[in-house]
């Protein structure tokens, strides 16, 4: 039976849970999701400071500007003025340095000029009380919320858990997701092709899928059509890994191995689908009945295999991972061409290229190669266009797409001058 793709994805879903949450160090948890919301124990910054190099000073000396001051000493980041400010002194500041006690503004350097005697300074302008002053907590105030579980910690959350004296932080585990290759016709080894085999693509493309998620890869190898090797394997990946993910195998074939074996050692768990998607309408995921470990049977057509990942590997580790929301959200963009299909009962995922125009809008179009083993269109690709079962979309309609490299969208370069911005 032929079952919508939201139906699959449901099912992947309530088959997997959060990873647990360990306390991890700052500089290996980048990517991953809090598991716990975390708060601020210090004020950042913890001492008032200069945000100029300039000269600190009392901010009533310098009523009726210009004012001439008594310098009496010069302090630099990392270092303390020994005593108080008196009225009509100042100390030389720069930036970062700690404000001295009596001081109460900062005066900048550019508005400061050398008094007649070597020891002064004449301070052209007023200088209002609190000028050029980084308050004590102004950044972070104690108690602050800095990361809220279900956050997926981003370079600067590691700078602000670091600058609060923080050596670790709660995140939900890194998921660990074994990839494997099934099928007779794997060739490995960098000698000479014999005959009727072909070289392992999937194992490549989805191993890389997994690092650039952030999460963590386990190269389980290639293994033939047989019963023996792949229960072999299913055991390897139960000691090591959180998921399996296995490519080949699970179409209607008499050596489709994975769906055969997955369905004896799966119990109840087990479900082989066909999903109402072109490509990747065959898959197989299923509980291993003596470790839990869930296992992902992906097609092997190498565009399949990705396109899988993305529909129902992906939303699964993402939310073993701890992430809030799952799905990878699609934007509208404008046909430059004809998307044309026709009617199957299937959803296509079209591999396209989207840019932007000239006012930042997207566009969309198809590439040649879309039967599912042309796997150079979906390297050249940067989306998925989203075409729902029927007659396609003309040009000039709106078709929605996956973006898969938002950062990367670019402006087209007969378009936009190089460099040239349009806001
Ligand atoms: P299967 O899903 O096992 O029926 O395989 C479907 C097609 O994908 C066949 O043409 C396989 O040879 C091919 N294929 C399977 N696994 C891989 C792989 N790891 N790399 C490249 N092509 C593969
Ligand atoms: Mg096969």
């Amino acid at each position: 039976m032929v079952i919508p793709l939201a139906q699959a994805q449901s099912f992947v879903l309530e088959h997997v849970a959060p990873l647990p949450v360990v306390e991890t160090t700052i500089d290996e948890a980048l990517a991953c999701v809090v598991g716990r919301s975390v708060y601020a124990e210090t004020d950042v910054p913890s001492f008032a400071n200069s945000s100029m190099d300039g000269y600190a000073l009392r901010a009533s000396d310098t009523e009726g500007a210009p004012a001439t001051l008594r310098v009496v000493g010069s302090i630099s980041a990392g270092h303390v003025f020994d005593g108080t400010l008196e009225p009509g002194q100042a100390v030389r500041i720069m930036t970062g340095a700690p404000i001295p006690d009596g001081a109460d503004a900062v005066a900048m350097v550019e508005l400061c000029e050398p008094g007649d005697d070597g020891g002064t300074v004449v301070v052209t302008t007023e200088t209002p009380a609190g000028n050029f002053i980084r308050r004590r907590g102004h950044d972070v105030a104690t108690g602050q919320l800095l990361a809220e579980a279900g956050t997926p910690l981003r370079p600067a959350h590691l700078g602000v858990l670091a600058a609060q004296g923080f050596t670790t932080v709660p995140v939900h585990r890194r998921p660990r997701l074994g990839v494997l290759s099934t099928g007779d016709e794997l060739f490995v080894g960098d000698e000479p092709l014999a005959p009727g085999k072909i070289r392992d693509a999937n194992r490549h493309s989805l191993l890389g899928l997994i690092r650039q998620e952030g999460w963590e890869p386990v190269d389980l190898g290639v293994v033939r059509d047989d019963r023996e090797a792949l229960l072999d394997a299913f055991g390897r990946a139960g000691e090591s890994c959180d998921a399996l993910i296995t490519s080949g195998g699970v179409s209607v074939g008499d050596f489709d191995i994975v769906r055969i074996v997955l369905d004896d050692v799966s119990g109840d768990s087990m479900r082989w689908m066909q999903i109402a998607i072109r490509p990747a309408k065959p898959f197989a995921f299923g509980t291993l009945a003596n470790t839990n470990l869930p296992v992902f049977g992906l097609p092997g057509n190498p565009v399949s295999a990705m396109v899988s990942f993305e529909l129902l590997v992906r939303p699964a580790v993402r939310r073993m991972a701890g992430h809030a929301t799952v799905f990878r959200p699609s934007v509208c963009a404008t046909a430059t061409v004809d998307l044309a299909r026709s009617r199957d009962g299937r959803v296509h995922f079209v591999r396209g290229v989207v840019s932007l125009d000239r006012q930042g809008r997207y566009v969309a179009r198809p590439l040649e190669g879309q039967e599912s083993h042309q796997l150079r269109a979906m390297a050249s690709a940067n989306a998925l266009l989203i075409l729902p079962d029927g007659e396609g979309v003309g040009r000039g309609g709106s078709v929605r797409a996956l973006l898969s490299y938002p950062a990367d969208v670019a402006a087209p370069s007969d378009d936009l001058p190089t460099g040239e911005a349009d806001w």
